[in-house]
C-alpha cells in the first residue's frame, strides 16, 4: 500500500472517529493520526539502512517511495503489536493523549496493511506478520 493510500485511509478514519466521539473533527487528533500513519513506514527504511542496502539520504527517500507496496524484509519494528502496546503504556503512564492518538494512527495503518496483504496472499497473517515475539523467536529466516 503506498503512502498516498495510507494518508487517505488515515485521514478518513481520523475524521470518522473524531466525528463519532466528539461531534466534530479535532485537528490535533486528525493530524497526529495522519502523520503516524505515514511515519510508521520509516521502519522499512530503517531496516534497509541497518542491513547496509542504503547509504545515501537521496537513495533513502527513493527507497521509501519504491518499497511502500512490498515487504523487502520480514521485520519492521513499528509494525508490531508490542511496539503499539509500549506506546499505549507510555501514553497512560505519562497521561499523554498525543501518544494514544499515534496508536490510533498506527492501528489504522496496520488494518490497511492487513487488508492489502490479504488481497495479495489470500490469508490473514496477523500474528506472524505483526507480533515481534513471534517474528523474533518462532520464525527464523
Ligand atoms: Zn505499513
Amino acid at each position: 500500500m503506498n503512502t498516498l493510500q495510507h494518508i487517505l485511509i488515515n485521514a478518513t478514519g481520523a475524521a470518522i472517529i473524531s466525528v463519532l466521539t466528539l461531534g466534530h473533527v479535532d485537528m490535533h487528533f486528525f493530524w497526529v493520526v495522519v502523520l503516524a500513519g505515514v511515519l510508521i513506514d520509516a521502519d522499512h527504511t530503517i531496516a534497509a539502512m541497518y542491513s547496509g542496502m542504503i547509504k545515501s539520504p537521496i537513495k533513502l527517500v527513493r527507497y521509501w517511495v519504491r518499497i511502500a507496496n512490498r515487504r523487502a524484509q520480514d521485520f519492521y519494528i513499528f509494525h508490531t503489536f508490542e511496539f503499539i502496546f509500549l506506546l499505549v503504556l507510555l501514553g497512560i503512564m505519562f497521561n499523554n493523549l498525543t501518544l494514544l492518538f499515534v496508536v490510533v494512527g498506527l492501528l489504522l495503518h496496520l488494518m490497511a496493511d492487513c487488508v492489502a496483504s490479504f488481497r495479495s496472499t489470500g490469508k490473514f497473517n496477523l500474528i506472524t506478520d505483526y507480533s515481534l515475539i513471534t517474528i523474533l523467536f518462532f520464525i527464523r529466516r
